[in-house]
């Protein structure tokens, strides 16, 4: 291959999607809907090769995530070769399998930031979400971290069933972490199937809003809270994954280099394997990067809009599931003609979802808003 845009910026992190096994089910689960099997994990010698070609091109921060990267047996060796590679070294976990003998054995291999999720601020709900019984668990996790020297985030996914928790999650932020998340559900994959159940009513997204923001002023100095909203109710899209090829490279458990989470969903494009290719030439010259790079490739009104450099036209993914055009304005954003297909969900969402008369954040019961639909969850499996 030879290097056909010599001023591009190198990705500040990457993504390392060790595997798709998981001991957990959750149904909004970012992973394909199509899982690779064990069989096809890329080996610790090619991942650590990865690592190394990650540093020379620029990239600071390495995310190793999944499915649970716990699941791999030879993790702690992961995380000594990324750091030995010169990278920040942060684990995105469910926090199994996790005793206290491993958890400190990765931080003596160098783990730097140990980032716990959470599906609930108890176990019931947690449950029902992730089709395990793993939340206290978790808690102990909690529990040990706050005893030893790595930085800790808790990453909370909220939706319908658990926005009336918030007080208690981050009740649970403030014992233990430096830094909380709060990520409304983006409705891809998984979460895409089981979409009617857990997008939230305008009226419980706006109380968590004001929620997160008194959070913010109380915390401040203290802990940082960040929230992320759904991008059915913004009036713009974010710029994904901080624009195509912009910023991000994710590799799949079997070495595929891609531009985002769900870009295999992209009908036509053709990803570079690591097993192949180094990284940088697939950073500089795969077809799927340059796809989306740039504005060549923009339709109206993106292209002479001046928020391009912005929002970079929003989601690629999102544009093909909502408008069946990858190229498409991404269809939640209000100047695009593919609206209306947005508010037609919202509307049907608050046709069987009534908004409860009282703050949900300041009640502590179950929700008045939970769908009595019979339908039940798509839960992801785990991949053999
Ligand atoms: S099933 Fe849940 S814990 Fe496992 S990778 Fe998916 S979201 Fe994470
Ligand atoms: S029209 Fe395109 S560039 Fe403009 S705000 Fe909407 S998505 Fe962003």
């Amino acid at each position: 291959m030879t290097n056909t845009n010599p001023a591009l910026n190198t990705p500040l992190a990457l993504i390392a999607e060790l595997t798709h096994r998981c001991p957990l089910h959750c149904v909004y689960c970012s992973n394909p809907l199509e899982l690779q099997s064990r069989a096809n994990e890329l080996s610790t010698d090619t991942w650590s090769r990865v690592f190394r070609e990650a540093a020379a091109l620029g990239v600071l921060q390495i995310d190793f995530t999944g499915g649970e990267p716990l699941t791999r047996t030879d993790i702690i060796g992961l995380v000594k070769s990324a750091r030995s590679a010169g990278l920040y070294v942060n684990l995105i976990t469910s926090g199994l399998p996790l005793d206290e003998p491993k958890l400190d054995a990765l931080i003596a291999a160098g783990l730097d930031h140990f980032q716990l999720s959470f599906q609930a601020a108890e176990s019931q709900i947690a449950t029902e979400i992730s089709n395990t019984k793993s939340h206290a668990q978790k808690l102990r996790v909690l529990d040990w971290l706050k005893s030893r020297r790595v930085a800790v985030t808790l990453n909370f996914v909220i939706h319908r069933l658990n926005l009336h928790q918030l007080p208690e999650m981050l009740a649970l932020a403030e014992s233990s972490a430096t830094r909380v998340e709060f990520a409304h559900v983006q409705y891809y994959g998984w979460a895409f199937a089981n979409r009617e159940r857990l997008l939230p009513t305008r009226a419980k997204l706006d109380e968590s809003l004001e929620f997160f923001q008194k959070a913010q002023q109380r915390l401040e100095g203290k802990i940082r809270v960040e929230y992320v909203v759904p991008d059915y109710y913004g009036k713009y899209p974010k710029p994904c994954m901080g624009g195509w090829g912009r910023k991000l490279m994710l590799i799949t458990p079997s070495g595929e280099a891609l531009p985002c989470h769900a870009a295999k969903i992209i009908p036509g494009l053709q990803f570079d394997n690591v097993k192949d290719c180094s990284l940088a030439e697939i950073w500089s010259n795969s077809s799927a990067f340059q796809k989306f790079r740039g504005h060549s490739w923009m339709l109206e009104p993106c292209k002479s809009c001046d928020r391009r450099d912005l929002d970079f036209a929003g989601c690629r993914c999102q544009a093909l599931l909502l408008a069946g055009d990858p190229a498409a304005t991404d269809p939640v954003c209000s100047l695009s003609p593919q609206r209306p297909k947005v508010d037609a969900i919202l509307a049907a969402i608050h046709s069987v979802a009534p908004t409860s008369p009282s703050s949900v954040v300041a009640q502590h019961a179950a929700p008045a808003d939970r769908p009595s639909d019979a339908h039940s969850w798509l839960y992801r499996p785990n991949p053999a």
